[in-house]
């Protein structure tokens, strides 16, 4: 990256040279980012559907550069999985947000469970299986204070090495869910294939469920078929009190979304929601 401009896209004249630019300039910046101590986790509550209880909470990563200013993860996590990186940002994630769930089960209850979102580069590492168990040992957390979220792309590639490490992680008492569900590869051959603990249905479903019919149908039979495969399932992206009450009606165990919180600073989310559950 040119470190002397902040208008390096002028260098380039296609918008294939300013997508590579963008690559080079967001790559150059990542590379330094943990070090810098850039990174940080935030959390979004997960509630139980029934109680509205705060369970849990899904750990995402953020970003903020001084001259970039906050980058997505959506913008960055491709990169780092590309060149490897994620592994360090995985582990940094994995690290920073075990420290905190065990804070949080003193003050949430031990039944209170953080997710964590697993990319395939990391899922196909020999090291994470140990990684996780070491964590967990450092932390005094059960295993299944922890709760790993894959996406049904990463099943596609290396499915021997993909089963070891999920019945590795299953066996000291993590549970995994299948993120995003109805996007992608979706394929209902990995819920035959895998054993997954829980389903985690793409926000898309939720978003259109109150107007496109088709959708709620959808979704309806996604829980359905859930619930009789045994797996536990998770709504996403509720944003209104009419998709909470669909929710609600159609069984779903968990739910996340704007309606019950953003993502926030751990701090933040202590004060936000330990205080309502106290009640
Ligand atoms: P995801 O795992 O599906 O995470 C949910 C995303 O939806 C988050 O975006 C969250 O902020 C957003 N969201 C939650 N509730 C609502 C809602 O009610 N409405 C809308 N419109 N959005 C909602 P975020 O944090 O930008 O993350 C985007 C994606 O980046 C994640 O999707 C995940 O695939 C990836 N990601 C984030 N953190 C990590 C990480 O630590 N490791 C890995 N490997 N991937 C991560
Ligand atoms: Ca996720
Ligand atoms: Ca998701
Ligand atoms: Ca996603």
């Amino acid at each position: 990256a040119n470190k002397d401009t902040g208008c390096h896209y002028n260098f380039f004249t296609d918008e294939l040279s300013a997508v590579i630019g963008e690559r080079h300039y967001l790559e150059s910046h990542l590379a330094e980012a943990l070090d810098k101590q850039e990174m940080s986790v935030h959390y979004q509550p997960m509630i139980c559907v029934k109680t509205q209880r705060v369970l849990g909470a899904e750990a995402l990563i953020r970003w903020r550069n001084p001259i970039l200013g906050a980058v997505a993860p959506d913008r960055f996590i491709n990169l780092a999985e590309q060149n490897g990186q994620i592994l360090a940002l995985g582990n940094f994630v994995l690290r920073t947000a075990m420290k905190q769930a065990a804070q949080w089960r003193h003050s949430f209850g031990d039944d209170f469970c953080i997710a964590v979102n697993i990319s395939p580069v990391q899922l196909r590492d020999d090291n994470l299986v140990s990684r996780v168990a070491q964590l967990l040992a450092y932390y005094q957390l059960p295993g299944t204070a922890l709760e790993l979220e894959i996406t049904e792309g990463v099943l596609l590639q290396d499915e021997k090495k993909v089963t070891k490490s999920l019945a590795g992680l299953q066996r000291l008492g993590v549970s995994i869910s299948l993120d995003d569900f109805g996007t992608g590869y979706s394929s209902l051959s990995y819920l035959q294939k895998y054993s997954f603990d829980t389903l985690k249905i793409d926000r898309s479903f939720i978003m259109n469920s109150m107007e496109c019919e088709q959708d709620k149908e959808l979704a309806r039979a996604i829980i359905a078929m859930a619930k009789k495969l045994n797996l536990l399932v998770v709504a996403e992206g509720v944003e209104t009190s009419a998709q909470h009450e669909f929710i609600v009606d159609e069984g779903c165990d968990f739910g996340q979304g704007y309606l019950y919180g953003k993502p926030v600073p751990a701090t933040m989310f202590t004060s936000q929601y330990l205080s309502r559950q106290a009640i």
